[in-house]
């Protein structure tokens, strides 16, 4: 090993992060005699495995949970529904030492807002009596997770819907017994105009196009399953509903582009996905879709489950892969891009969870079939997760392009029938928009244009009655608490932006008020900071800015 590659914490060797979750699981937490006991046994250094336990915020130290831990969400869609809570746990267990309650990042169970874990069963802080429950369970040891946590729906995208049961994988039969001409079917791809739905857009078939011509061997399929900004949770939604589309789909992309291994990366959240996701490729091994020769076709092909170790930083994919292969998840300077040089320097093929499970249903039913499903010149269906101030915070399919009005109204409208205020489309990251957005419809060029963006289809609806700037100010405090910390104008940017807007709504103050610094820091963190969270974090606060200087 080199000094350089110590120096910047690369070693050879396996990733350790198995090692500590199993560590974490064994004794609840990692007690700093089995981090020296790793570092004995795989003969890497102690500072290594320190550095990727204080970077993931899954690993804890200093000593085991408290029989009862409850984590509460402070962001967006929970902070909109602050007032729907029915129960407080900081003031009623404040005197209780077997209980401990916490801050915790997004859940991803916006749905529920306010949303919280009692020992990582999720539960709505708006059902006293389901908090309560779980609290008790978890006193006597016996917490597992709620069944009712996965309903199950009929989704209109579902090619399958039809078939008994869930499963099939006739696409993927087919390109196994050589009946699918993998080069037509990333021709398909390009004439579907699917893009990547996980937030950045990118043309799904120009992707799997460029991974499929690269040389270089072996390549790695990835299904980003870690979405983790506030209001979104459709692939959590389509990961227990849907698991047979999202694993076909990566099994697709796996032979499109001559890859023998694939990965779902799922957040640790989402352990009840998870179970689902793990079920599925079990049956997948017993229909002989996974394995040695698959269904006799000389092919290997193998699907495992990576779990995070925490942090929506690892959203983006070249953190990602840092943290597969076993680093602090710091994203990488891009180019190169993952396609060519991904996973362990090899081409790498990476999608999100909606991304995949569209493909069988494109290859299946063509790309005519496809680009009609849009609305307008959209072409295609969405999954959006809708919540914040409506009546039914949820997952809706539609189809692209459909007006934003429509969608809040097929969510019950906002919620008493008040006017809406502002709404975020795409997720924490995107820029608000006043009223006026009703009519615009939410697709990957509309929005840009009215001063958003589609970003992963994230809808948070805010009333009338919502303090705008406070809304904007709690995303950048999300986006400050996930900064990775690699770039100083993120890192130091967004604490400096957090506090000078603190101050400023302390002491009463609107948008009005915002000053120049705020403005410096945006273009400073915009223009110099290395991945998109640093780019994008204080676009909403500036959006609120506009909003509130244009006529009403
Ligand atoms: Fe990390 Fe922020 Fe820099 Fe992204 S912009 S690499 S999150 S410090």
């Amino acid at each position: 090993m080199s000094g350089r590659e110590a120096r910047a914490g690369r070693f050879p060797g396996p990733s350790l992060i198995p090692a500590l979750h199993a560590i974490q699981r064994e004794h609840g937490w990692l007690p700093s005699e089995a981090l020296v006991e790793l570092s004995r046994e795989t003969r890497r250094p102690l500072y290594e495995i320190q550095g990727l336990v204080s970077f993931y915020p899954h690993f804890r130290t200093g000593g085991p949970a408290a029989p009862v831990e409850i984590g509460v969400c402070r962001d967006l869609a929970c902070w909109l529904r602050r007032d729907q809570a029915a129960i407080d746990p900081e003031t009623l267990y404040a005197n209780e030492d077997a209980v401990s309650v916490c801050q915790l990042s997004c859940l991803g169970r916006c749905d529920v807002a306010p949303a919280a874990v009692v020992n990582e069963r999720p539960v709505s802080l708006s059902a006293a009596d389901e908090v309560e429950a779980a609290v008790a369970a978890a006193r006597e040891g016996r917490l597992g997770h709620a069944a009712a946590l996965i309903p199950k729906r009929t989704w209109p995208t579902d090619p399958y819907a039809e078939e008994d049961g869930a499963g099939g994988y006739r696409v993927a039969r087919k390109a196994l017994a050589g009946g699918l001409d993998l080069d037509g079917a990333v021709a398909e791809l390009k004439a579907s105009n699917l893009r990547g739905m996980g937030g950045a857009g990118f043309p799904t078939g120009l992707k799997w196009g460029l991974v499929r011509a690269e040389e270089a061997t072996p390549k790695y399929v990835i299904c980003n399953a870690d979405e983790s900004e506030p209001g979104t949770f459709k692939d959590r939604q389509i990961l227990a509903e849907l698991p047979h589309l999202v694993l076909e789909g990566l099994l697709l992309g796996m032979l499109a582009v001559g890859a023998e291994q694939g990965w779902v990366f799922i957040r640790h959240e989402y352990e009840p996905e998870e179970r689902v996701i793990r079920a599925e490729l079990e049956q997948m091994r017993t229909e002989g879709l996974l394995g040695d020769d698959v269904l006799g076709s000389g092919q290997t092909l193998e699907i495992e489950v990576f779990v995070s170790p925490g942090g929506y930083i690892l959203g983006e994919e070249t953190a990602l892969i840092e943290c597969m292969e076993g680093h602090r998840g710091e994203p990488r300077n891009k180019p190169p891009f993952p396609g060519t040089h991904g996973l362990w320097d090899k081409p790498t093929l990476m999608n999100s969870v909606e991304t995949f499970a569209a493909v069988p249903a494109i290859l299946e039913r063509g790309a005519d079939w496809w680009r009609a499903q849009g609305a307008g010149d959209a072409d295609g269906l969405k999954f959006f997760a809708v919540s914040g101030h409506v009546e039914t915070p949820g997952v809706y399919c539609v189809p692209l392009g459909t007006p934003t009005g429509e969608l809040i109204e097929l969510a019950g409208g906002v919620s008493g029938a008040r006017p809406m205020g502002a709404v975020q489309p795409g997720g924490a990251s995107s820029n608000f928009l006043g009223p006026d957005a009703l009519e615009v419809p939410l697709d990957f060029d509309a929005l840009p244009k009215a001063g958003s963006m589609l970003g992963s289809g994230a809808l948070v609806v805010m009333d009338d009655s919502t303090d705008l700037l406070a809304a904007a100010t709690n995303v950048l405090g999300f986006f400050r608490q996930e900064s990775c910390g690699k770039c100083v104008p993120c890192r130091v940017g967004s604490q400096k932006a957090e506090t000078i807007l603190a101050e400023l709504l302390e002491r009463g103050g609107g948008p009005a008020d915002v000053d120049a610094r705020i403005e410096e820091l945006e273009e400073t963190m915009r223009l110099t900071s290395i991945c998109g969270l640093g780019q994008v974090a204080l676009g909403p606060v500036l959006s609120v800015v506009s909003l509130d200087k244009s006529p009403r």
